[in-house]
């Protein structure tokens, strides 16, 4: 089995087409989605039903949460707060339940899903450095977990190591690992093209893609809508 692993969309449409698309080239069958569907960009509903049904599971995000009306929007930025109250109101109140109804784990096979930590996964912390990884790593149950949260794709192994995620990488059995998928719709590691990963489950094999999509339209869309602009500017320069 060949699985698209796909993290924070966050409401871009077009980036999320170009991935899926992409995935789909490469043979991929299923596809789970590490949280945070919407919040940021202008197309929440779209995305929505995009994932909604595709084959797989997906996991709860923080803006998922905020937005279904799980938790009080007070810890978010000014910001992200008028883009949430947005993207409340984009959507259906079917749409909303989808996302209540989102758990915050999820096992497929010998894969965790989860969109922050293990350890606590709806406190929403930030995974940034191995260390900050050993407590999820010290949860982890399976051999592999995918998470998403920081926009930045890396592996975390434990033991205080960090592998580099550059294209492809044979994962060696016996060992956990815990990775980040990077994000579809608002990456942070300076490209700005989509980021999510293929998992081949046969041969054990793990890549990054990076995918170009339509960014200007995206952009536009954000405008269009009324957004921040912050929020369309900095899709063009992935940060
Ligand atoms: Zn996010």
């Amino acid at each position: 089995m060949r699985c698209a692993i796909i993290a924070d969309i966050h409401a871009n449409l077009q980036a999320l087409e170009a991935v899926v698309a992409d995935a789909r080239e490469y043979g991929c069958e299923e596809f789970h989605v590490l949280g945070d569907v919407v919040g940021y960009n202008a197309n929440p509903s779209e995305c929505v039903e995009i994932v909604r049904t595709l084959p797989g599971v997906c996991v709860l995000g923080n803006h998922d949460s905020a937005v279904a009306g799980l938790e009080p929007l007070d810890h978010f930025s000014p910001s992200a707060i008028s883009v949430l109250e947005w993207t409340r109101a984009s959507l259906t109140d079917e749409q909303r339940d989808w996302l209540a109804a989102l758990r915050p784990t999820r096992q497929i096979r010998t894969a965790t899903l989860v969109h922050a930590t293990l350890d606590s996964p709806t406190s929403w912390g930030y995974i940034r450095t191995s260390s900050a990884a050993e407590m999820s790593l010290a949860c982890q149950r399976t051999p592999l977990c995918f998470f998403g949260h920081t926009h930045v794709p890396g592996i975390f192994v434990q033991g205080g190591r960090e592998i580099l995620l550059d294209e492809g990488v044979q994962l060696p059995p016996d060992q956990k690992f815990f990775i980040n998928a990077g994000s579809v719709g608002q990456p942070r590691d300076g490209d700005w093209r989509a980021s999510y990963l293929i998992h081949d489950e046969e041969s054990a094999g793990l890549w990054l893609r990076r995918v170009e999509y339509n960014v200007q339209t995206a952009r536009q869309a954000v405008l269009d809508a009324g957004l921040p602009v912050k929020l369309g500017d900095r899709l063009l320069i992935g940060l």
